[in-house]
């Protein structure tokens, strides 16, 4: 499997960032090393000094597709859920100066802890969803996807243009406003709505 991820997709986190509003989708991948086993904790790794949390909605593609239409997009997804992608944006700062590829900053294990996923029957409209992220049982960051500058039909739309999606592969939908780093120690809780998804400690 592979996750594919958009960046810049909420146009308030790209100006906290101070990137330009994209005109198309910002697209990288993650690989399969990414995920962090079910209840693992993350663990900071010694090559950065600061990982930023990115709290977004995760799609779980379920049907093999490609050049898919928007107006079916639909139809290649029933579950979903909320995941961080972890940013070292430090070592992505240094990387873009350069103009050179994220994947340092982006694609190191365990930098992409994904929760439970809930089937879509569960809330009314995909495209209206408020979603959060705690940090120690405070909130640190919320966004709703109605926000999102391409919406999830039309993400998948695009995507599927260029990498063809297979089942079990995963969609990170991109990050509100509101990112900012995480320390050892820290306890983290993704909520779609109301419901739970994830727990993750930071050792
Ligand atoms: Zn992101």
């Amino acid at each position: 499997m592979k996750i594919i991820c958009v960046g810049r997709n909420y146009s308030e986190h790209a100006k906290e960032l101070k990137n330009p509003i994209p005109s198309e989708p910002v697209l990288f991948l993650k690989p399969e090393t990414a995920l962090i086993p079910n209840k693992q904790p993350f663990f900071y790794p010694d090559f950065s000094q600061d990982i930023h949390f990115e709290t977004e909605i995760v799609i779980k593609i379920n049907r093999l597709g490609k050049n898919i239409d928007a107006q079916f997009s639909h139809k290649y997804y029933e579950e979903i859920s909320l995941g961080i992608d972890f940013t070292a944006r430090d070592i992505q700062q240094r990387l873009k100066d350069k103009g050179l590829p994220w994947e340092r900053a982006k694609a190191f294990d365990s930098s992409a802890p994904v929760g439970k996923f809930v089937n879509k029957a569960n809330f009314s409209d995909i495209n209206n969803l408020d979603f959060s992220l705690k940090i120690d049982g405070e909130i640190k960051q919320q966004g709703n996807t109605k926000e999102m500058l391409f919406n999830v039909d039309n993400l998948i739309a695009e995507i599927s243009k260029y990498f063809t999606l297979k089942i079990g592969d995963l969609i990170f939908t991109g990050t509100p406003a509101g990112v900012g780093p995480i320390s050892i120690g820290n306890h983290l809780e993704g909520y779609i709505e109301d419901k739970k998804v994830f727990n993750l400690k930071i050792r």
